[in-house]
């Protein structure tokens, strides 16, 4: 995969550019990746914080608040594609931002690393022997870490 990765939103008024490799993937099956994504789940490559940049357009944000964090969440003002959210708490911002991969141009590379949430995911979800499943939300230092 190469080391800075292209992206933008549906309408192609947003266009950002991402470096380095992910710190973590996964598949979110939680009630609020399923409102956000209108479908099954979310899908999360986690950057550390600051390797992305807007290179054309720009994004606009809300906050929302939950498990004592609040979340940043960026978006197209035009046609409403999610691109990333930032997680911080009174002490600052943490130190990494979850992008939605679906929004990469190049996916080919990506596998979630892991699925939390499981307990909400839809019951025709099937996990295999293989994936990593946590039925709620494991700490970030029990996540796999991402690798090739
Ligand atoms: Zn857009
Ligand atoms: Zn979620």
């Amino acid at each position: 995969m190469d080391s800075v990765l292209p992206g933008g939103c549906q309408c192609g008024e947003v266009r950002y550019e991402v470096r380095g490799k992910p710190l973590r993937t996964y598949a979110c099956h939680c009630s609020i990746c399923q409102k956000q994504s209108g479908s099954a789940f979310g899908l999360s490559a986690q950057f550390p914080g600051g390797s992305l940049d807007v290179t054309r357009g720009r994004l606009e944000h809300f906050v929302r608040e939950g498990n004592g964090r609040g979340f940043r969440c960026y978006f197209c003002p035009i046609c409403g594609t999610r691109i990333y959210h930032q997680m911080f708490t009174e002490k600052g911002d943490l130190p990494r931002i979850n992008l939605k991969s679906g929004t990469l141009d190049d996916r080919s590379w990506y596998k979630p690393g892991c699925h939390v949430w499981a307990e909400n995911a839809q019951p025709w979800v099937k996990f295999s022997d293989e994936d990593v499943v946590f039925a709620q939300q494991p700490k970030p230092e029990e996540m796999p870490v991402f690798h090739e």
